[in-house]
């Protein structure tokens, strides 16, 4: 299964700021002079040993994540980075039809609002089945482009299948499993295997209850998945204040995957208001708690960034 990363940002979309923009050339050209770059030719390489957080930027789209499993694409939630993975599609099937499963973890802004900008859903020719267990999904995903709100209505491209909540199904040889999430007004994770490899997505969910107890139906639906994508928005000291709201941290994130021998973690739905700074500072930290709770395990930790892709 290949995935790839198209939009990490939890909430709203959040592009970086011009300030930003300023502070990562300052301190690259800082640590150039102090690196005694005398050529261009040594740029290239100066450039890929950076800091992540100087280099590079987690992104500002909201959630979306391209699945390729065989020859099925999926598409898990349809935040603002769908729009760039709509126009990749159109360059990459060059003009035949885009047979894609979009599955919806639920209908948040940051999960639905790219629907209306991706490009193949403007060719009935295209094939693009929306799927999830919000009740209503098709007067919602419909309502989302009533003319009070947007120019122009969902188009003919789209059609929908109602999931109950638990469904279990396949689409093609992937098999897909749904479990709900807490979160308010309801999220739910999915579970996606092929090819004897699974992935779990379960995105948008608060943990309040931290017992072995309470995490078990979860832990048992994480179990042993090559790859669990993660909703770690807050710190762990903003979960305490923040209850309610419906978010996780990577710490019980850790917990969890450890608890269910999950292989690879990866951090996203990053809050609105961290930087690229303190997006690596909770994984360094986050890597730190590994080190010290769980030095053999075998689980890899990654920060979710648009474009970030990788094969299981
Ligand atoms: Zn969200
Ligand atoms: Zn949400």
């Amino acid at each position: 299964m290949y995935i790839r990363f198209w939009g990490v940002r939890g909430s709203i979309a959040t592009p970086l700021t011009n300030a930003a923009l300023t502070a990562k050339i300052q301190k690259a050209v800082q640590l150039g002079l102090k690196a005694g770059l005398a050529d261009e030719s040594q740029i290239p390489e100066f450039v890929r040993n950076l800091p992540w957080h100087i280099r590079q930027t987690a992104g500002g789209d909201t959630a979306c994540v391209e699945i390729q499993a065989g020859s099925n694409l999926l598409i898990l939630d349809a935040g603002t980075g769908i729009r760039r993975l709509g126009l990749h599609l159109l360059r990459k099937y060059r003009g035949n039809p885009v047979d894609a499963h979009i599955l919806l973890t639920h209908t948040h802004w940051d999960h639905i609002n790219g629907i209306p900008f991706f490009v193949p859903g403007f060719n009935p020719n295209n094939k693009l089945i929306l799927y999830g267990p919000s009740p209503g999904l098709e007067s919602r995903i419909k309502g989302q482009q009533a003319p009070e709100y947007f120019p122009v209505p969902l188009t003919p491209a789209f059609r929908f299948v109602q999931l109950n909540e638990g469904a279990h199904f396949r689409i093609g040889n992937v098999k897909v499993e749904t479990m709900r999430l807490n979160h308010p007004g309801g999220s739910h994770a999915y579970r996606i295997t092929h090819d004897n490899k699974a992935l779990v997505y379960a995105t948008d969910s608060e943990y309040t209850d931290l017992s072995a107890n309470a995490l078990r139906p979860f832990t048992n639906f994480f179990h042993d998945a090559d790859l669990l994508i993660y909703d770690a928005q807050f710190m762990p000291l903003e979960n305490f204040e923040k209850e309610n709201w419906g978010h996780s941290n990577a710490f019980t994130g850790i917990d969890m995957a450890i608890e269910a021998g999950v292989k690879k973690l990866v951090f996203t739905h990053h809050d609105p208001a961290y930087d690229d700074r303190k997006l690596c500072d909770i994984l360094q930290k986050a890597n730190e708690y590994l080190d010290i709770y769980e030095p053999d395990t075998e689980l890899r930790l990654y920060l979710a960034s648009e474009g970030l892709s990788m094969t299981i």
